[in-house]
């Protein structure tokens, strides 16, 4: 596969870097550090890309984003090595995220038409003699700015949805992962031979400051908080709009009629799977008292035998970045430091790149454990009297992204998911939103703003446009000089009769 970005030593670009295996530190590709300049030039190509991409009809789009995804799904071995290559993650998992991956782009390239195509809407009283419309356009160029942690799952959960809405695409993956962002928009140009409706810029930060400062019509970002908030002030330069999905502080809620086998495989599974580097994974777990004890031992059962490495038998691979580590290390030092002790693993379980699984118990609230994203193999578990004080706790904290309740009753748990401050919440399961793609998926507080996703995700990357259609003559014309005392008082007469009753 040819990969669409330059080349080193191509003329404009001077730098260079290396993604590295972070198992083993051995260099997987290199790529060209964009500046400025070749940010700009791309952008612009880009701008002409999108007038063909735009003009084309809902089914030529269609057909071209299905022919993607039948070619992701074919070569879904190659694309997964390549993740396991940069990420560490095992070849097994970054299956399991390409295949998310393909029922989005199948559910945008199938959706876009009916959510963003001309729609009759009432027009109301005041403007009964009106047809109403609203639509939805393209944005023109949309610049999508990605992590390392799924680096096809999360891209694609902006560019599939922003290429089905009509736009094109500049796509910025993490430092740590341009192989596979390479990969993805090179099979796009598979597909799509004709113009680069997708294009790849690699780099550093920088180089998407630059992206953010291009003069895009929107920017769809995914990363940390942090960062998040420098990309915010770069966009407020030009106004460009933005999404920003960010990192995540998840509770799972476990209540005493709760099935503890099955919630404890999904807390196990949802807070030690990619490492623990996952922004919508478990990182604290609330447990009706009751069943507190039980519940634990289950856990620390379940983890007893997964272990992290590189080899094909390992659970989960090394810490993707070595940034990460020291952050983990501070985590479990600052629980223990405060009073919270460690049921499995604890400070002895970092061994760089790896970090065996963690259980924290009793760690106080304002922990940096338990109020800060670890991003590892780690989770604290807590007792609390039922499901309302775990919503509480829950909702303490200055993230909401997603997060999780286990009970049996119906009622109970619909009623404390709904009670959660998330943008999304899964009962008696852990994870499932983001694999239904017709849900919006996105947080609140600093865990971000915008969806992506379903409906609202293809409208993220739209401009709504209303239009109204005189069909008729208004029997007075109330916005003209030429309008009576007379026409104004039947107005008044209608809309007081039918709004002014009184309420109690
Ligand atoms: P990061 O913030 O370090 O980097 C994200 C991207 O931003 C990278 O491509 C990076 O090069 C780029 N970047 C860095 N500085 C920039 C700047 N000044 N201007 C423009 N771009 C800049 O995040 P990361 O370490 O790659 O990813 C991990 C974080 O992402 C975690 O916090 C995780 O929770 C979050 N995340 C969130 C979601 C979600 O959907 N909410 C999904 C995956 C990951």
């Amino acid at each position: 596969m040819v990969a669409t970005a330059r080349k080193p030593g191509q003329p404009g670009l001077a730098k260079t870097f290396d993604s590295l295996n972070p198992a083993t530190d051995e260099p997987v590709a290199t790529f060209a550090v964009f500046g400025e300049h070749e940010v700009g030039e791309t952008v612009a190509r880009a701008r002409e890309a999108a007038a063909w991409w735009s003009a084309l009809t809902w089914k030529e789009r269609q057909t071209r984003l299905l022919a993607w995804k039948s070619y992701l799904t074919r070569y879904i071995m190659r694309l997964a090595e390549v993740v396991h290559a940069e990420t560490g993650k095992p070849a097994s998992d970054a299956q399991l995220e390409i295949l998310l991956a393909i029922v989005h782009i199948d559910w945008a390239a199938k959706h876009a038409r009916r959510v963003l195509s001309p729609q009759k809407v009432r027009s109301g009283l005041v403007a009964f003699n009106h047809a109403s419309t609203v639509q939805y356009h393209p944005l023109g160029v949309v610049g999508v700015i990605g992590p390392w942690n799924y680096p096809v799952f999360t891209p694609i959960g902006s560019i599939a949805y922003a290429l089905a809405a009509g736009n094109a695409v500049v796509f910025k993956p993490s430092e740590f992962t341009p192989a596979t962002g390479s990969w993805l928009v090179s099979s796009f140009a598979a597909v799509v031979p004709e113009h680069p409706v997708l294009q790849l810029v690699t780099g550093f930060g920088e180089t998407g400051s630059h992206l953010a400062r291009s003069g895009v019509d929107k920017i769809a970002f995914t990363g940390s908080t942090r960062t998040a908030k420098k990309v915010m002030a770069a966009c407020a330069e030009n106004l460009t709009p933005m999404v920003a999905e960010c990192g995540g502080k998840d509770a799972m809620l476990v209540a005493a009629d709760a099935d503890l086998d099955s919630a404890a495989d999904a807390a196990v599974w949802g807070a030690l799977s990619n490492a623990g580097q996952t922004c919508v994974g478990v990182e604290r777990i609330y447990v009706a008292q009751s069943v507190y004890h039980t519940f634990i031992e289950k856990l620390a059962d379940r983890v007893s035998g997964l272990r992290p490495g590189d080899d094909r038998e390992a659970d989960y691979g090394p810490m993707t970045m070595p940034g990460q580590l020291e952050v983990i290390e501070q985590h479990i030092a600052d629980a223990m430091a405060c009073g919270g002790r460690a049921v499995v693993g604890g400070l002895g379980s970092i061994r760089k790149p790896y970090v065996g699984p963690v259980i924290l118990a009793d760690v106080p609230e304002t922990s940096a454990a338990v109020t800060e994203e670890t991003f590892g193999p780690t989770m604290t578990v807590k007792p609390v009297a039922d499901l309302a004080e775990g919503v509480r706790l829950a909702n303490a904290g200055r993230y909401g992204l997603g997060g999780s309740v286990y009970s049996k009753n119906k009622k109970a748990a619909m009623r404390a998911a709904r009670s959660l401050r998330t943008g999304m919440t899964s009962i008696n399961s852990a994870l499932t939103v983001l694999s239904v793609p017709s849900l919006p998926f996105g947080g609140v507080g600093e865990s971000g703003f915008g969806r992506i996703h379903g409906a609202d995700g293809l409208k993220e990357f739209s401009r709504a446009q209303s239009i109204t259609r005189q069909r008729m003559k208004p029997m007075s014309n109330l916005t003209s000089f030429t309008r009576t005392d007379k026409d104004l008082n039947q107005i008044m007469t209608l809309v007081t009769l039918l709004h002014g009753r009184r309420y109690k």
